[in-house]
Parts: C-alpha cells; sequence; structure tokens
C-alpha cells in the first residue's frame, strides 16, 4: 500500500510536499498550472493518512522535534507539522497546536524537560491535520481543546485539503479529539498568569483560524495565517480566502508591538517587522493576480508571470493557484 501511494505520487509528476516541509516543489521551474490531481481515496487514519504522511516525508522520527526556549516558561516545539507553543505553570500546560498523534510521546518529553507532567489544555489554531491531529492522542489523555467554532465543525467530518500538488484527504476527528470549548469571534481566558486572547477575524486561511494572543507575556502564535515557511497556502477549497488572511494579519498587527514575539504556524520564530512584512508581500502579490485577472488572463497565464516568485521562491506557484482561486 505504501509503494503503491508513493508510486502514485511519482506518477503525478510532482515531488511530495507537505504545508510545513521545506520548499521541494518543481512547479515553477515551469511556471506552468498544475494538471487537476486525483483525489487518493482513503477511508481510515490508521489504513490510509499514515502512509500519505509518509508520502509527504515525514518519518515520525522523534529526534526531528526540536525546542526553542522563549520567555519564563514559555518554549516552541518545531517538528512535523505545524509549530507548537507551550505554556507551562502552575495552571499545568497549555499547548497552542498539537502534531500528529504519533509524535506525542516524544512531544511529552519535551514537556517534562519543561517541567510540565500532561497537556492540560489545547488550544487548535484550526482544524488541519499538521496543527490538530494531535488532537487524537491529547484528547484521549484528557485534555480540554479549544478551537474556533468552524473549525470545531469541520473536525467533525472528512474534508479533502486541496494543496494544488496533492489533495490531503483529512478524516474525522474521534469524538475524544474533537474541541469541547468553541468560540466565534473572540474567546479570553488566564492560564499560567497569562491573560490569552482568541480571536477569529472571518475567513483566512482557513474559515476557521484562531489568533491565539498572550497578552500578560507579549507571544502571539498566528496559525497558519501567518507562515514564515516560505510554503504560502489559503485553503481556498474550504472557504480560506487571500482578503481574508490578509485582513487578520492586519487586525493582528492593531493588537501586537515591536516587542512582540511572533510565532508562525511553520517557519522561524520572529517579530511585528517581519509580520508586516509579510502582510505587505501577501497584498503585492494579490494586487498583481487582481490585476492580470482584470486584464483577462486566466490562472496559467497568471502563473507564467512568475507573480510571487520575488518573495516567495519556487513556492510562489501555490501561493497563487489559491490565491486566484480565493479571488475568483
Ligand atoms: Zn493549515
Amino acid at each position: 500500500m505504501k509503494s503503491t501511494l508513493i508510486l502514485t505520487v511519482a506518477a503525478l509528476g510532482f515531488v511530495a510536499c507537505s504545508p510545513s516541509g521545506p520548499p521541494q516543489t518543481n512547479q515553477s521551474q515551469t511556471g506552468t498550472a498544475t494538471p487537476p490531481i486525483e483525489r487518493m481515496a482513503l477511508d481510515t487514519y490508521s489504513d490510509g493518512q499514515k502512509q500519505v504522511l509518509e508520502a509527504f516525508g515525514w518519518t515520525f522520527d522523534p529526534t526531528k522535534i526540536s525546542t526553542a526556549p522563549l520567555k519564563e516558561g514559555f518554549a516552541v516545539i518545531f517538528g512535523e507539522g505545524g509549530n507548537i507553543l507551550v505554556s507551562v505553570g502552575d495552571d499545568g500546560v497549555l499547548l497552542v497546536d498539537d502534531q500528529m498523534p504519533e509524535m506525542h510521546e516524544a512531544l511529552l518529553a519535551e514537556i517534562r524537560k519543561l517541567g510540565g507532567k500532561k497537556v492540560d489544555k489545547v488550544v487548535n489554531t484550526h482544524w488541519h491535520f499538521d496543527h490538530a491531529e494531535g488532537n487524537r492522542a491529547f484528547g484521549e489523555l484528557g485534555a480540554e481543546i479549544i478551537a474556533q467554532k468552524n473549525s470545531t465543525e469541520y473536525m467533525k467530518s472528512a474534508h479533502d485539503i486541496n494543496l494544488v500538488q496533492i489533495v490531503y484527504p483529512q478524516q474525522a476527528y474521534p469524538e475524544a479529539a474533537i474541541p469541547t470549548l468553541s468560540f466565534k469571534d473572540a474567546y479570553e481566558f488566564n492560564m499560567n498568569g497569562n491573560d490569552i486572547a482568541l480571536y477569529n477575524f472571518g475567513p483566512a486561511h482557513t474559515t476557521g483560524d484562531a489568533i491565539v494572543h498572550f497578552k500578560t507575556t507579549n507571544i502571539v502564535h498566528m496559525g497558519d495565517v501567518g507562515n514564515f515557511s516560505g510554503m504560502v497556502f489559503i485553503d481556498a477549497g474550504n472557504g480560506g480566502s487571500i482578503d481574508g488572511a490578509i485582513k487578520t494579519i492586519r487586525k493582528t498587527l492593531e493588537l501586537i508591538d515591536d516587542q512582540t514575539v511572533v510565532v508562525p504556524g511553520h517557519g522561524p520564530i520572529k517579530d511585528k517587522a517581519a509580520l508586516t512584512a509579510y502582510v505587505t508581500s501577501l497584498e503585492t502579490v494579490r494586487a498583481r493576480i487582481a490585476e492580470q485577472m482584470t486584464k483577462g488572463l486566466n490562472l496559467e497565464e497568471i502563473q507564467a508571470l512568475n507573480l510571487a516568485e520575488e518573495f516567495f521562491g519556487s513556492n510562489g506557484p501555490l501561493l497563487i493557484d489559491r490565491a486566484y482561486t480565493s479571488l475568483n
């Protein structure tokens, strides 16, 4: 089964990639539009999804995890999947995103090194597998899970995620992995001495994004609305919007200052200046695409212009494809 899948991926003519992986696509070398991809029909997490992840190049190797300490009681865990922000303190352990269930033992080992014992609370920045699939483990182990209400709804059933070069068949989450607390526009709570605010400013990377602002400590986790890996993805197939992503980042910039630690969904930790530069690049690419659409160019013709290469290199076509789709 595994070899069949990988062969299928190879046969489709692209190099496997993931929302968190390093830039690996060769698509922009030609600047041509990607042909429609067959959906991989897989029914269960255990039988199919893991093998798709292997096709992404993920191995669930614990040694791939690394932890960067932030301010007192805070750290970011990097690995296969979205960046995890950890808060450890008197009230317990809070995770913002939880990667993949296969890694939960390795994640717990990192959390213990930070002084935590177990995961008490998880905030999902959105419902995508590489950020929230770890709910399968930590929900089962008793963590309270919080998400924006649209993400909670998305987790209850299966959804294809069109990553342009591959369609990822995300499965429904089991009951223990579904958030027990959902919010619409905003939700605030206090944990470990921190006032923490969750915000949704409408559709952006998905329709259910949560911007997580640790107001007391001055840290913000952007989820995939802020992606510093270079591989920027808007889930236009599930209601995501380039305009909404820009709006969400602009709203967030109003909340933070020059000292704020900005944790992206993927990529390195940066600051407000970097987030400002990032949104400016999105606005520039968006304007370039819209200009060509006004002239009547189709997606393939727009891709040939390499409008995003200046900012996103070989990953430009992914952003253009999804931005174009969300504008269309
Ligand atoms: Zn995502």
